[in-house]
């Protein structure tokens, strides 16, 4: 039998960063990595497949960083795992007896209640190589592709399969707005227009009754008796965690169905941490369970579990839920609490808006204008949440309003900020959006 000292089960995105940080942390310590693929896609590039980037194999995790930080790997797949014995075994028959563990089995595709998704043509996004070059494939001959969700993966692929495919590419959305639980209406709206304006059809507040076909699909027949015509489908509707090792071994199940952790990230069995996709979330916003799964809030927790094997020195604060996208070339960026999300806690709150070129004088080369949202509470004046729209650095301010809410910045200390500019990299000092929304919404306090 192979004895480890800290042995990871999972290779994406919170298994790999959990690896890295637990040789950062503790150096003199073994560190095996177990992952069932050969290859690990990027996941979150999973959509520019189709369009963009080309390829599956253009869009892969390199395995470098195991090497340099020495991190043994070992491609097979878990399917035991004993906390009596501190152990696992695989399918390669493999058993692994470590001293800690730390599961990061990540989630598989939400599997809709809807008659027929077992059709040939359905797709549900997998994170797996040749999943994906046979879909991939099988959409280039498709007339008529309809994705089921309008949330950022549906309009990301969406967008990219345009781009690539001859296809008619149509959204259904049961909410009465693609994006709507990322972003408020005023940013959706813009959001479906640059969508039509690149010709996706989108049918909102409708739900899909099943998808027809005998043993291909044929269409999708939604709520109100009209039937699209569809060669394809693609499932865009959430991911559910992976935790069928975990629930086998007896570790405790939190209320979302993901691996129940407390703050240190540990799981019920005081050896064995879990983070990423398959670990249960709680809100920054009061700690009720969260269903947000993003990588960004995967890498986070790993860098928490892994540092914290044999001995706490990290907490959990929380999801904030901050994550971008792109419709075309204008980002859209959220972080922490919409107006609706504010609304849906309870908050009383005031919002801050300002929109200026990212360049001055405007006339410079890349111009093009972004409009920050600020959200905050108005009895303390401190920001829940933001949202950016329009030139790409909204990818990158929505991190900066990330920082600002997850240390609980008042409007007053946004505004106040001491912000770094350039003509030919930002906005103006005078018209700087993130200072001025705050400036917007101290008024709004008042
Ligand atoms: C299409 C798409 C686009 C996305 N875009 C974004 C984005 O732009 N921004 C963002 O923040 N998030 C995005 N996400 C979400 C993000 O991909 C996930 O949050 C992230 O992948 C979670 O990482 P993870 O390591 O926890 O899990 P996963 O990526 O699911 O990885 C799980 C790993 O565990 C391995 N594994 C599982 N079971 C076993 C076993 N028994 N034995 C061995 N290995 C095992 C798997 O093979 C895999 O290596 C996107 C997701 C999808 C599907």
């Amino acid at each position: 039998m192979k004895k480890v000292d800290i042995l990871v089960v999972g290779g994406s995105a919170a298994g790999l960063t959990a690896a890295i940080t637990a040789r950062r942390h503790y150096p003199e310590k073994s560190t095996l990595l177990i992952r069932k693929e050969s290859q690990v896609l990027i996941p979150c590039g999973i959509p520019y497949i189709f369009g963009t980037v080309g390829s599956p194999e253009k869009n892969l995790i390199p395995d470098g960083a195991l090497t340099q930080n020495q991190i043994e790997l070992l491609v097979d797949e878990v399917t035991g795992l004993d906390p009596s014995k501190n152990q696992v075994s695989t399918a390669g028959g493999q058993s692994v007896a470590y001293e800690r563990l730390i599961l990061a089995t990540g989630s598989l595709p939400a599997m809709p209640p809807i008659p027929g998704f077992e059709l040939n043509g359905v797709y549900p996004i997998f994170k797996d190589v040749a999943h994906l070059r046979n879909m991939q494939e099988a959409l280039k001959s498709v007339s008529d592709l309809v994705i089921i969700g309008g949330g950022f993966i549906g309009v990301e692929f969406a967008d990219e399969c345009k781009k690539s495919l001859r296809a008619n590419v149509s959204i259904v959305e049961v909410l009465p707005h693609c994006l709507l639980l990322a972003y408020d209406e005023d940013f959706c709206t813009h959001a479906e227009e640059l969508l039509k304006e690149r010709g996706i059809s989108l049918i909102t507040s409708m739900k899909v009754n099943r998808i027809a076909g005998k043993s291909s699909v044929e269409g999708v027949e939604l709520a109100d008796r009209t039937t699209l015509p569809a060669q394809a489908v693609i499932l865009g509707i959430g991911a559910a965690a992976n935790i069928t090792l975990a629930e086998r071994a007896g570790l405790r199940i939190g209320v979302t169905g993901s691996i129940a952790v407390d703050r240190t990230m540990r799981t019920s069995d005081e050896r064995i941490y879990a983070c990423g996709d398959c670990a249960e979330k709680v809100s920054f916003f009061g700690g009720r369970p969260s269903p947000l799964k993003l990588a960004s809030i995967a890498t986070a927790e790993a860098r928490i579990a892994a540092a914290n094997l044999f001995g706490t020195r990290r907490e959990n604060i929380g999801t904030v839920g901050v994550w971008s996208t792109v419709v075309g070339d204008t980002a859209f960026a959220t972080a922490g609490l919409t107006e609706l999300l504010a609304t849906r806690h309870g908050h009383d709150y005031v919002i801050g808006t300002a929109e200026a070129p990212n360049r001055h004088p405007g006339g410079m080369p890349g111009m093009r204008k972004m409009k920050v949202k600020l959200v905050f509470e108005r009895r303390t004046g401190v920001i829940l949440g933001g949202q950016v729209m329009g030139d790409a650095a909204g990818g990158e301010v929505i991190n900066t309003i990330s920082a600002c809410v997850q240390r609980r910045m008042t409007a007053e200390d946004v505004a106040m900020f001491q912000t770094g500019t350039h003509p030919a990299l930002t906005a103006s000092p005078i018209a700087y959006q993130l200072v001025n929304a705050a400036e917007a919404a101290i008024a709004a306090l008042h």
